[in-house]
């Protein structure tokens, strides 16, 4: 990894952050999990720095500190300068798996990747991506849900295939420095070119799709908030409305913020969400994401926890965006209770009880 290597806006955001007094430290949930300053934006740039600059060797013990990230944009969300710390540790850790390779744990977790089948027709189409883990069964109710929705056949695609891999557009991929990026990125990138419009469960999936086909990926959760009065009127509510608290998470508020399509989409299923704890108006990360839940799945587990903690305090059931979020904070909190929207859709729509 060399000085070379780095944009100038990029060296920019390393210098900055290394010579920050770190006011982002407290947003950090690889930083909580770790209970170390050396895991937050600041520590994780400072460390890449000084590689960069040639001060430091690497070797797999700073690779793998590199990779202490979720990509949640958290840090990125409270800095007065917007430093970009995740699309720049992304950057480094794919410089560093060239000469390095990845972590193993990493390496295993990302070859359960898989690209993404392409759409028999082009039309409506559903992306379930990686966080989505559904099985067959339960990806058609939610596929027949939606085409109801929005009033439109729907064809779905992604989710878990026959071997177990989830599908994934190479967002995730790519932020883990994995050796399958590109053929997951390409594959995606066909399937968006031959849809009409893609409704993704991801709202970050298509980020590294060139700008003619970025404008066809919409994230699921908009299009069916944008819906909601049609929902109501088949997705009736049991007797009266009940209060949820809405984790909205780190992959799903950010780029876009979901929240309010999701108020929207939530109360026409007969709920009221309210907004789960959030420090400096940014909702907690459970840090369930790659690459750092797998190489420190225990401080993962520990940020997880803290979250359904205090979301918790005021004793409503949680609700959180993907169903990834919600495996992790169930099996990190022991709360069974803990449900993503997309699995509420299921326990709640009479037609696939
Ligand atoms: S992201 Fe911003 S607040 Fe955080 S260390 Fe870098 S410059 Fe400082
Ligand atoms: S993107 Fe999220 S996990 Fe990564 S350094 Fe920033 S706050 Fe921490």
């Amino acid at each position: 990894m060399t000085a070379q290597q780095f944009d100038r806006a990029e060296v920019r955001a390393l210098e900055g952050c290394t010579y920050c007094p770190r006011l982002c430290h407290f947003v950090c949930p690889a930083a909580h999990g770790e209970g170390a300053e050396t895991a937050t934006g600041w520590g994780m740039m400072t460390l890449a720095n000084l590689i960069r600059r040639g001060d430091l060797t690497a070797t797999t013990d700073e690779r793998d500190a590199l990779h202490r990230c979720t990509g949640c944009m958290r840090c990125t969300a409270v800095c007065v300068h917007s430093t970009p710390v995740a699309d720049v540790l992304s950057h480094a850790r794919g410089l560093l798996a060239t000469s390095l390779g990845v972590p193993e744990a990493v390496d295993a977790a990302t070859s359960e990747l898989r690209p993404v089948e392409q759409p028999a027709a082009a039309g409506v189409v559903l992306f379930f991506g990686c966080g989505e883990r559904l099985d067959s069964e339960r990806r058609d109710a939610v596929t027949a849900f939606v085409s109801r929705a929005i009033g439109r056949p729907v064809a779905a695609i992604g989710g878990l295939g026959d071997d177990g891999r989830a599908a994934c557009c190479g967002g995730t991929a790519r932020r883990s420095a994995a050796a399958n990026t590109d053929e997951l990125e390409s594959a995606f990138a066909r399937a968006v070119e031959s849809a009409t419009i893609v409704l993704s469960t991801c709202p970050r999936a298509g980020a590294a799709l060139p700008s003619e086909l970025r404008h066809k990926v919409r994230p699921l959760l908009v299009a069916l908030g944008d819906h909601a009065d049609e929902i109501a009127t088949f997705a009736a509510p049991s007797p009266a409305a009940s209060p949820v608290t809405l984790h909205g998470g780190c992959d799903s508020r950010r780029p876009v913020d979901l929240a309010e399509a999701e108020r929207r989409f939530l109360g026409a299923l007969g709920l009221h969400a309210v907004d789960a704890f959030a420090a400096a108006g940014e909702q907690e990360c459970c840090a369930a994401a790659l690459p750092y839940s797998a190489v420190a799945p225990a401080g993962a587990a520990r940020a997880a926890a803290a979250v359904v903690a205090g979301a918790s305090l005021d004793a409503r059931p949680l609700v959180t965006s993907s169903t990834r979020c919600a495996e992790h904070m169930r099996a990190a909190s022991g709360d069974a209770s803990i449900r993503s929207i997309l699995e509420l859709v299921l326990d709640r729509w009479p037609p696939i009880r």
